[in-house]
């Protein structure tokens, strides 16, 4: 059964709810409604939602997308920053024992356990979230970005898009681009188009320490264009005075050192990571990285 029975009745819901609040949506927060029920159905269909899924869902608005997410889930929390939204989300949904609404900034408040995380993410903070959600263990994940944000998550090596988030995602997730979705399904309707991503978690961390080959990941991308060879002597250069200098003969067995580091993929950037750590040292290494990632 559908949730809404047409997008004329969504859009007189979102109008409404508002009107009633007497707001006009905010740019900075993010604050563009669907308004277009296709698309809302399309995001239920694709989260396949059974009666054993705790969903999360970041930035609740009006509720338009909970109110279908509720219908089959066990529990749904929905985390929302806007004071006035989570009033109104609460008197809505908040005697529905299977809603539950955090006030509280997502990416700051601690997420409860979920197995699915379908949400239509406020565009300004879609790297930090991502990030963050990948540091969960969870199911899948039906997500709308701005379009040009999901093609980075798709980049491969050598093409302009590839960066550190493109590594730090495809080393822990499968991702699909689901469906690109035009300005006018939003009111009001942002700039950019959107796109639906779905995100499989991968169960195995493919990487031992995740943590240090973020840092790394970061100091290397940074100067993307550069070659790796470059990279490591600027920053033994820069390491002279404190004596913890990589000796010339142990850069020599770092393999890949010609290469630019946008065309390198995630197995070959692991294999620079796993010899650099071998040969320097862990507390070193993390020594580096820190002052580099600041
Ligand atoms: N889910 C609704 C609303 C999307 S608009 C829909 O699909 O129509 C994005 C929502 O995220 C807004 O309600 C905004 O107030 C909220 N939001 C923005 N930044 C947030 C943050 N840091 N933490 C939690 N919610 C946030």
């Amino acid at each position: 059964m559908d949730c809404w029975n047409s997008s004329t009745e969504l859009r007189n819901y979102i109008f409404e709810g508002l009107k009633q609040l007497q707001i006009k949506p905010s740019n900075q927060r993010g604050q563009n409604f669907l308004i277009d029920a296709n698309i809302i159905h399309f995001q239920i269909k694709q989260a396949d939602i059974h009666s054993k899924d705790t969903i999360l869902e970041i930035g609740g608005g009006l509720g338009n997308l909970t109110k279908c997410l509720a219908q089959n889930a066990k529990k749904v929390y929905v985390i929302e920053n806007d004071r006035r939204m989570f009033n109104f989300l609460n008197d809505k949904f908040g005697v529905r024992s299977n809603i539950e609404i955090i006030y509280g900034d997502a990416v700051k408040v601690d997420f409860p356990s979920f197995t699915k995380c379908i949400s239509n993410i406020p565009f300004q903070i879609s790297s930090p979230i991502t990030f963050k959600l990948l540091d969960y263990s969870f199911d899948l994940g039906i997500i709308m970005y701005q379009k040009e944000f999901a093609q980075r998550l798709f980049a491969k090596p050598g093409t302009k898009d590839y960066s550190r988030i493109a590594v730090m995602i495809q080393l822990r997730a499968v991702c699909k681009y689901l469906k690109t979705v035009k300005p006018t399904s939003f009111y009001p309707p942002p700039k950019i188009h959107s796109a639906i991503v779905s995100i499989q978690k991968l169960k195995k961390e493919l990487i031992k320490d995740l943590n240090n080959f973020s840092k790394f990941n970061t100091l290397l991308f940074t100067n993307k264009k550069k070659t790796v060879r470059n990279i490591l002597v600027n920053l033994m250069k820069r390491k002279v005075k404190q004596d913890i200098l990589l000796p010339s003969k142990t850069l020599e067995t770092v393999p890949h050192l010609e290469r630019r580091v946008f065309t390198l993929t995630i197995d070959e950037l692991n294999e620079i990571f796993k010899i650099l750590k071998k040969r320097i040292g862990e507390d070193l290494w993390s020594d580096i990285t820190s002052q580099n990632t600041k």
